[in-house]
């Protein structure tokens, strides 16, 4: 079993730190052997050793359509016969573009990066110019990729793996970031009040995915939003996650708050390496050549990229899309909640659309704190169970798990039989 993949991982640890290019991907918290992968269709993906899996990662959130969709494939066929990169604007970034800002009303003007980290960096780099501030508050357990300004409190490999924040960011940077629980206003309040005319934005997650998934408390974003307009703060949505996954326009159609800066990433690129971030004309004028706030890249609106996310996006603009993936999600998560309820494993499921997190721990999970209060080692019994019997998830608890427009019913009741021995084990286990 895994004899593959355990002798890359070997190999992979001689000559890439950790054997992984991200952390969370070398099961550090479950413990156990990473697979390797070798393909992907539709739900499923196919290790080297040749075992399949039903895979709940999606590659962590962008394969909404599944793996190697047809429509995908083809758009990638036809713009790989026509060239792949030139360093020059071509006509499917106005499109990609104009295809973000019907969705994102928001998003008058986008600029295209590589990835959510230079989204959510270059848009902080932004909101300082704009608003002449320095100071950054976020929310414990969010993660808005690796910028140093960004690494304080952060979810997703730093919540994983139990870390600090990361060495090598000096005191100065991250003394200009300050981090409050997620759902909690009055601190929100508190704060702005405290550094008054110095908070240049407020970043969130506005349903947190990266300590798992976490809904935003009723009337959360609307206040958030109210609180900094009072204080000249922006707010910026980071949706990396939630953009055209949780609805087409993303958390803030969903819950009707509008951002003056948002940031895009994972779906926008179809599979492909992507990010975008965006706001009304006004302050996106301020970003170079049109002003002074400078922000560049070799590889920005890569051809590739930028094919794969337009053929993605017009899936999912298809009638019907997200009916359907709530309707598959919503399934899925009733048969696991009878099934962990059968099983007498206490479990919170959190849930939008088709982004859901099963927490080990019998208290509800509404920020980071409480998503802490899950058992860890009950969450790697229970991820090593299913992984065995078939079905892949996030390698940690504080990771969201994702469902495509790929599954099918029947892969929900396999993974819901698995589920059924899966949390017996896990219970039995602490
Ligand atoms: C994944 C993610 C990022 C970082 O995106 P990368 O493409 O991994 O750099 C930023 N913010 C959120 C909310 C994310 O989930």
């Amino acid at each position: 079993m895994s004899k593959r993949s355990n002798s890359l991982f070997q190999r992979a640890q001689k000559r890439i730190p950790g054997g992984v290019n991200s952390p969370v991907r070398a099961f550090r918290s479950v413990g156990g052997t990473p697979r390797f992968i070798r393909s992907g269709r539709g739900s499923r993906i196919v290790d080297v050793d040749g075992v399949s899996y039903i895979d709940y990662v999606g590659s962590w959130g962008p394969l909404i359509l599944g793996h190697g969709a047809p429509a995908v494939r083809e758009a990638l066929r036809a713009q790989i016969a026509l060239g792949t990169s030139f360093g020059a604007p071509t006509e499917n970034e106005v499109l990609l573009a104009e295809m973000i800002g019907e969705a994102f009303p928001s998003m008058e003007q986008v600029r295209l990066v590589n990835s959510g980290t230079e989204a959510s960096m270059s848009a902080i780099r932004l909101a300082r110019a704009f608003t002449g501030r320095s100071r950054i508050l976020k929310f414990d357990g969010c993660y808005h990729g690796h910028a140093d300004s960004l690494m304080v409190k952060a979810g997703s490999g730093v919540a994983t793996l139990g870390l600090p924040d990361s060495p090598g960011i000096p005191p100065e940077e991250s003394a200009l970031t300050t981090s409050v629980p997620f759902n909690d206003i009055d601190t929100v309040h508190t704060v702005l009040n405290r550094y008054r005319s110095e908070v240049a934005a407020v970043i969130v997650e506005p349903v947190a995915g990266n300590m798992g998934t976490v809904l935003p408390a009723g009337g959360f974003l609307q206040k958030l939003r109210k609180l900094t307009r009072e204080h000249g703060t922006l707010l910026m949505f980071d949706e990396v996650i939630t953009g055209f996954r949780i609805a087409y326009g993303g958390a803030q159609a969903l819950y009707r708050v509008k951002p003056d800066l948002a940031c895009l990433g994972k779906i926008i690129g179809g599979g492909l390496p992507v990010g975008a971030y965006g706001g009304n004309r006004a302050i996106m004028q301020w970003v170079a050549p049109q002003g002074a706030v400078y922000q560049a890249g070799t590889l920005s609106g890569n051809p590739l990229a930028v094919a794969a996310g337009i053929a993605t996006l017009k899936q999912l603009k298809k009638p019907g899309t997200y009916k359907k993936l709530e309707s598959l999600t919503a399934f899925l998560v009733r048969g696991l909640h009878e099934a962990a309820e059968a099983a007498e494993c206490p479990v919170q499921i959190n849930r939008v659309g088709s982004m859901f997190t099963v927490f080990f721990t019998g208290e509800p999970v509404t920020d980071f704190r409480s998503a802490r209060t899950s058992d860890t080692r009950r969450f790697g019994q229970f991820f090593h169970a299913m992984l065995e019997r078939g079905i892949y998830l996030a390698p940690s608890q504080f990771e969201a798990c994702f469902v495509s427009l790929a599954h099918t019913q029947r892969d929900l009741l396999a993974t819901i039989r698995a589920a059924q021995e899966a949390f017996r084990i896990a219970a039995a286990a602490s």
